[in-house]
């Protein structure tokens, strides 16, 4: 059977990596989580002391960018592992640190042209589901299937609060609502690849589902593109 190329994007904490996720397991595909490399650049940016009062040292990121390597390792759950400089830095990627860092980060045009280029490469075979912000617009642009994923902001503020209480790490909701919506606003204006849904991205409203009714809604799609029913 086709493997079909899955683009999920959309806006930040609407579970596109657990429902990405997910199907990849089902259809047993390679799962890209493209966020994590946006986040990796981030990490090395601040530990190398690029980012000051939110501020990117540009040249600094330019020049250091070809001594950065980011790869993706199997866990012994099958779960995907983002490396950086062969370090396992998945955790390290998810503080709210590297969360108000990411968006100006992924906003340079030298890094998203690095990072897209991977993105492909990782891709190219098919038989990937891969999520971010722009793989449907501009990574993927032929993707088999394409999804777009929206939920209210203060569903998904409330979602990644219950999250990092889950993990034990301390949160303030509103601290978490403000990285949401300052997020949204510049990943939809910048000025390389904002985000926005492509012309034929299927839209999925995903406050209204369940992790159950997300993944049965998402396999439906997955089947009429594989057969061609509707
Ligand atoms: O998906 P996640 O929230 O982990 O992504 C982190 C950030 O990386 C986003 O807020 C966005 O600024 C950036 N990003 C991007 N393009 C992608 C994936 C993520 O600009 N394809």
């Amino acid at each position: 059977m086709k493997k079909l190329t899955i683009a999920i994007d959309g806006f930040s904490s609407c579970g596109k990596s657990t429902m990405a996720k997910s199907l990849a397991a089902q259809l047993g595909y390679t799962y890209i989580d493209s966020g994590a490399m946006y986040r990796a650049v981030s990490l090395f940016a601040i530990r190398e002391g690029l980012i000051n009062d939110g501020k990117v040292d540009e040249a600094g990121l330019k020049t250091a960018l070809p001594n950065l390597r980011i790869e993706f390792k199997q866990g012994e759950k099958g779960q995907s592992i983002t490396c950086l400089n062969g370090e396992n830095v998945e955790e390290a990627i998810r503080t709210m640190d590297v969360s108000n860092a990411v968006s100006p980060v992924s906003a340079l045009p030298f890094v998203r042209e690095a990072l897209v280029k991977l993105q492909r490469e990782a891709g190219k075979q098919g038989g990937v589901v891969m999520d971010g912000r722009d793989i449907g617009t501009v990574v993927f642009p032929h993707a088999d299937l394409k999804i777009f994923v929206v939920a209210d902001a203060t569903i998904r503020a409330q979602r990644r609060y219950d999250e990092l209480m889950a993990k034990g790490q301390p949160a303030s909701f509103e601290a978490i609502l403000e990285n949401i919506r300052s997020r949204d606003e510049l990943d939809q204006n910048r000025a390389v690849s904002p985000l926005r849904q492509a012309e034929d991205a299927i839209l999925m409203d995903n406050g209204l589902f369940n992790i159950e009714q997300q993944d049965a809604w998402l396999l439906n799609q997955v089947n009429r593109v594989l057969h061609g029913t509707h």
